[in-house]
């Protein structure tokens, strides 16, 4: 182990040790802020609990390229027994965001040391990726992407094999909606049901009928998923409910099917509630969009990566991301980094068993120095021509 991964198993155990919920990162701040300060880089915060610090190349000026790691807890009680747990009750480092945070301050500290590039490379440290509308959306209006060339970012994932990455180009991880139907029928006896509109059994049969867009109203090519997360009705055993209240998720790749679901959605409640004389109420919401990375970018980044790690092929994701707005507005991509334990259980994400294989921080460390590297040492106009080689 070197130092910089000394330095980054440290930076994770103390951060993972005051976990804070979206935009409530106060110590968060205060802690990278420190750390910032002691390797000599002043940083500034933005969009509240967030922070912003550059490194300028001693090379000269170039190209300018952003590296961004979220910073927010879980309401997640965490249970792994490690010596280093949160001190905030209720409150943990469930997603892997304190291991985002270390691997990108031991990256700024590996690429202050010498500063042997020209150009700029702006650290980006977000707050609130788990709330909507998350920390990107407030970072954007706020400016961080100005000036801004390109971004990178990486996700720790526990499930994934410690060594590897995963990277593609396009869709990396799913646009995440949110819909409420809510059913309004007839109360009654329960010993009369001719006499009711029965908000239960018409909530029953839409969420069977929901289930027929992914089998029968898109592409078998397309991954789409539509989950009813809750059932809400009645009151009482023998009364017939007036009132059904459904809400789920959808998860999207491609904007058309998203589209496509959406008004599948509104037709199969509104028919449905219809078939039964009640009528329904429908509201959709579009959420974070997708993960899409951008072709340039991701070639640039495989191969200045090519020889230091096992690349997998990309398997998309049906989680969400609000690291799909940087995307949305300067190339860049998005890299899963394999932090499964050698030899304890892998507790998926947002678990509060979670406990990430610390090995991955020097993974998802050179690669954040490798995409800023390799972003800046790219001729000015590569992103308009042809990837680099
Ligand atoms: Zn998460
Ligand atoms: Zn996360």
């Amino acid at each position: 182990m070197d130092d910089w991964n000394a330095l980054a198993v440290r930076f994770r155990r103390d951060l993972h040790q005051i976990p804070e919920l979206a935009f409530s990162e106060v110590k968060t701040q205060a802690y990278l802020k420190d750390a910032l300060a002691q390797m000599g880089i002043a940083a500034r915060p933005m969009a509240g609990t967030g922070l912003v610090a550059e490194i300028v190349g001693k090379l000269g000026r170039g190209r300018a390229v952003a590296l961004r790691a979220d910073m927010d807890g879980l309401p997640v009680s965490e249970d792994t027994g490690l010596d280093f747990s949160s001190q905030h009750a209720g409150v943990m480092h469930a997603c892997g965001h304190d291991g985002h945070m270390a691997m990108l301050l031991a990256a700024a500290a590996e690429l202050n040391q010498h500063r042997e590039f020209s150009g700029t490379v702006r650290l980006v440290f977000q707050p609130s990726e788990e709330r909507l509308p998350g920390g990107a959306v407030k970072m954007i209006a706020e400016g961080v992407l100005e000036g801004i060339d390109e971004i990178y970012g990486v996700h720790l994932w526990s499930t994934q094999p410690v060594g590897t990455v995963e990277v593609g180009a396009g869709p990396q991880m799913a646009a995440a909606d949110e819909f409420r139907i809510i059913i309004h029928g007839r109360g009654g006896h329960g010993s009369e049901p001719e006499a009711t509109q029965d908000a239960v059994v018409i909530a029953a049969l839409t969420v069977v009928n929901l289930q027929t867009i992914v089998s029968r109203r898109v592409p078998a090519q397309a991954a789409v998923v539509v989950s009813c997360g809750t059932i809400a009705a009645g009151g009482t055993f023998n009364v017939i409910a007036e009132r059904a209240e459904i809400t789920g998720t959808v998860r999207t790749y491609d904007a058309a099917i998203q589209s496509q679901v959406e008004s599948a959605i509104g037709h199969i409640a509104h028919t449905t509630a219809e078939l039964w004389g009640a009528s329904a109420e429908v509201t959709y919401h579009r959420g974070v969009p997708a993960v899409v990375n951008h072709p340039v970018s991701v070639e640039r980044w495989l191969n200045a990566l090519a020889s230091a790690v096992v690349i997998k092929p990309a398997v998309p994701k049906l989680g969400a991301e609000d690291f799909a707005y940087y995307l949305q507005q300067i190339p860049g991509a998005f890299m899963f980094i394999g932090a499964e334990p050698d030899d304890a259980v892998a507790y998926p994400q947002h678990s509060a068993h979670l406990n990430i294989n610390e090995e991955a921080l020097a993974v998802g460390r050179k690669a954040l120095v490798a995409a800023a590297l390799a972003s800046l040492g790219a001729s000015k106009d590569s992103d308009a021509s042809h990837p680099i080689d």
